[in-house]
């Protein structure tokens, strides 16, 4: 009996070694026409743990319902007697500072508290929220593991970090991507803030690993948004307020229509005026006890900052002095030097045979609490700088029928959207009406996306596949079709 059994052991573990050879044997990287694709996820505004990985992980965003009641009526009692909007500002920047503690910075940029994100280093078909994600990126990671299976990864992070310290991470996901697929080169698809961070990877680390990267409503160009807000760029416009108003309404019969009347009457414009008399006065008192202490220190955030409003951000959160905190400035300085490098590098990427594909979109518009609302956008973020400075129209407008673009081939046919200008317009595609990021499991914009990710050609401008030309319209299925 023993024998027989020692037999049958000997036995099973000849075969599953011939098995693991075997298995082995059917993946070979210099066969395998697959190659590994790693996308990097956008802001998870949501998506921040205190003790994160341990069982004491708890959201970090917490809103304490009690904390608020008592914050409120504190704000409002004080403000009716003492006759004054000021004790209704401190309750809110009180309410508002405690919502936001656990995210809160040090002034050298790092987290004040044990906070982070969730981390996901295997390949993503070992992760059920991946394997069955729905929309945005957890779409685009679903569709990806379908097509490529455990070559797909996704990469998460703490979206408050310096983007190079982000970009560290960046390289070990790609190095680890290289060492257990066999393949020594990667497509990246970035969505939104993950521009910036694969920007700084590139920056960084190179491109000697990159075979393709696909910059999906993304910030490699930074952002209007958080632009303003660290250059205390507020405003509260009354074309801005209907235009969001008057979108998500005017589906509904009468309430489209309302919007329209209280238009016409100046209800907006007296919103407007009343919210940027209340911007002016609190303006500072708002900076010091909220924006500095929460999003002064957030280094992604400074990444965004247009050239043109360094200056003021300089003077609104550092107060005109960067010496008051060289650290933090050294590190905003690194990457205002990156986004000036930046086009440098991808015109660098694309001589040496890296492919390259913008994707952004317009029509929908934007949160009207910054000057640079008025622009249009895809809900989140402004088609300008998600286009790599392309020349848009304000939202609902048109560049004009006396117009004249540089190259007619590259004006989007409504007249709002001018290729012309952007770093790579034979790289880019322009699509209408979808939303940010987009990419939704088992809708046209997901095959779109499965294409970028997995066309196998040499030529990768906008366009070479005829079934995605260079502008396109969405719906609210994210269906495409062309725009011509
Ligand atoms: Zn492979």
């Amino acid at each position: 009996m023993k024998r027989f059994i020692g037999l049958i052991l000997a036995l099973v573990i000849a075969f599953s070694s011939v098995a693991t050879v075997f298995a082995q044997a059917q993946h070979n990287p210099e066969t395998c026409t697959d190659v590994p694709v790693l996308i990097v996820r956008g802001m998870d505004f949501g998506g921040l743990y205190t003790e994160v990985g341990t069982e004491n992980q708890t959201p970090a965003i917490q809103a304490d319902a009690k904390k608020i009641v008592v914050s409120v009526f504190k704000g409002l009692f004080g403000s009716a007697f003492k006759l004054s909007l000021d004790p209704t500002i401190d309750a809110a920047i009180e309410i508002v500072s405690n919502i936001f503690e656990n995210i809160k910075m040090n002034p050298d940029g790092t987290s004040l508290h044990n906070t982070g994100a969730i981390e996901y280093p295997l390949a993503a078909q070992n992760y059920d929220v991946l394997v069955n994600g729905v929309d945005s990126e957890y779409g685009m990671v679903r569709a990806m593991i379908e097509e490529i299976g455990d070559h797909a990864y996704y990469f998460n992070y703490d979206w408050r970090l310096d983007p190079f310290v982000v970009a560290d991470k960046i390289n070990e996901t790609i190095e680890r991507m290289v060492a257990e697929t066999g393949h020594d080169k990667i497509n990246i698809a970035c969505c939104s803030m993950g521009g910036v961070m694969t920007l700084a990877y590139l920056t960084e680390y190179g491109y000697e690993r990159v075979n393709r990267v696909c910059f999906m409503s993304s910030t490699f160009c930074g952002g209007q948004v958080a632009s303003d807000l660290l250059a205390g760029q507020l405003e509260i416009g009354d074309d801005t307020l209907y235009n969001i108003a008057y979108d998500g309404t005017k589906d509904i019969p009468f309430v489209g229509t309302l919007m329209k009347v209280l238009k016409f009457v100046g209800a907006f414009k007296l919103v407007s005026v009343l919210a940027d008399k209340i911007t002016d006065k609190y303006v500072d008192t708002v900076n010091d006890a909220v924006l500095y202490p929460v999003f002064g220190g957030t280094l992604s955030f400074w990444a965004f900052v247009q050239p043109e409003d360094r200056e003021a951000a300089i003077d609104f959160i550092l107060k005109g002095d960067p010496e008051s905190n060289p650290e933090l400035y050294e590190k905003i300085q690194a990457l205002w030097d990156m986004h000036d490098n930046r086009n440098a590098l991808l015109n660098e990427m694309l001589e040496n045979g890296v492919q390259i594909a913008v994707v952004a979109h317009y029509d929908t518009p934007l949160i009207p609490v910054y000057e640079g609302a008025s622009m249009n956008g895809d809900g989140v973020l402004e088609t300008y700088e998600m286009s790599g400075y392309a020349t848009v129209a304000p939202y609902g407008e048109t560049l004009g029928d006396d117009y004249v673009a540089e190259n007619p081939e590259y004006l989007s046919p409504d007249r709002v959207v001018d290729l012309s200008t952007a770093i790579l317009p034979e790289y880019t595609y322009i699509i209408k009406g979808a939303p940010h990021v987009a990419g939704s499991y088992g809708t046209d914009y997901s095959d779109f996306f499965r294409w970028l990710m997995t066309y196998d050609g040499e030529d990768f401008y906008a366009g070479v596949n005829p079934d995605y030309p260079r502008f396109m319209l969405s719906d609210d299925a994210q269906t495409l079709t062309a725009f011509n």
